[in-house]
């Protein structure tokens, strides 16, 4: 039987090091490495493979963690999804109708996504097939929510009153007026080359006109729960629209970039144009280099060579902590 766990260690232990160019490296991966190695090695580590049946246990039920969303991540990548869907809905129409359509086919696609979540959800089918919906606050039971229902029926009112505050935004005109064959709507993660490294990037909505690149991003913020900020480099603030404008600057040399954040809070509706600058290189290859040094480490990548987080306060709600208790860790070291 295959068991991707010993094949991930042989891999490992091949003796040859993964060079700088064959490793992938994004914001997330980054900001992961710093906040915990050990979630960084089960989620972009261990996990790999996990999706076959026959891997090894560790390695499905990193897998499975993995994919587990927060209902605030969620909002805001089922929102950012039906947006670009009503884009492409309303492509074809013109006149002033058309923001007021987009809105109608944002609205329709995000309920869409809702009755899907709720399918998906009913027969927790996500155990089976992580990639379906899953929810971090129903698998770890943390008292917030119920039941399925619950979770759903506060996201749908979220969407309420987002949509509240959306009409009145000024977004929906920004939006339709853009012309339909300026839109680059997001296709899947893509990678471009840079200080050496791979760089995924995340899909965005974005437009190409008039020697600009502009982007839109969605965010929802309700979660209440303590998280440490790790951003401490001036270049760590806004890193993704920074790898944004990096990837812009090889695509559409010259050309300005904006991105748009909307950001969905308690207290309401804000958005606010950044022109973020590119990251640097040397804070890739550094950030890069750091990873690369665990990556081809001569024991090779295994739960026993990375620590737990030293105050366990610092794991908040971090999702592999079912497996981080489970899995071997390194010895605690005892005050003399
Ligand atoms: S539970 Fe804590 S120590 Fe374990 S992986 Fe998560 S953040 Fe790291």
């Amino acid at each position: 039987m295959p068991d991707f766990q010993r094949w991930l260690l042989n891999a490992a232990n091949s003796g040859h090091a993964l060079p700088p160019d064959e490793f992938l490296w994004s914001p997330a991966k980054h900001f992961l490495f710093r906040k915990c190695r050990r979630a960084w090695f089960f989620r972009h580590y261990l996990a790999q493979g996990g999706w076959n049946e026959f891997s090894a246990d560790p390695a499905m039920h990193a897998y499975l963690l993995k994919y587990l969303s927060t209902a605030d991540a969620w909002a805001a990548s089922a929102a950012e999804e039906a947006l670009g869907g009503a884009l492409l809905d309303i492509a074809a129409l013109s006149g002033e109708d058309r923001s007021a359509e987009l809105t109608r086919a944002f609205q329709l696609r995000v309920s869409s996504q809702l009755i899907r979540a709720r399918d998906d959800l009913a027969g927790e089918e996500y155990l089976t097939d992580p990639k379906l919906t899953s929810f971090t606050e129903l698998y770890y039971d943390n008292g917030e929510y119920g039941s399925v229902s619950d979770l759903l029926s506060v996201i749908q009112n979220r969407f309420a009153d987002f949509f509240r505050l959306w009409e009145d935004s000024g977004l929906p005109d920004e939006l339709a007026s853009v012309d339909p064959l300026d839109w680059r709507l997001p296709p899947e993660y893509r990678t471009f080359p840079y200080a050496g490294q791979q760089i995924s990037l995340r899909p965005w909505i974005y437009c190409v006109r008039r020697k600009a690149v502009t982007a839109w991003t969605v965010r929802f913020a309700f979660h209440s729960g303590e998280t440490l900020d790790y951003r401490t480099a001036e270049e760590e603030y806004g890193l993704p629209e920074r790898v944004f404008a990096a990837w812009c600057a090889k695509k559409y040399p010259e050309f300005e970039v904006r991105v748009r954040k909307i950001l969905f809070t308690p207290d309401g509706l804000f958005s606010r144009l950044i022109l973020p600058t590119p990251v640097s290189e040397d804070f890739v290859i550094l950030s890069a280099e750091a990873m690369l040094e665990e990556v081809n480490r001569p024991d090779g990548l295994r739960s026993e060579n990375f620590p737990r987080l030293e105050n366990p306060e610092d794991c908040g709600e971090c999702r592999f902590r079912e497996l981080c208790a489970v899995e071997p860790a390194p010895a605690e070291k005892t005050e003399e």
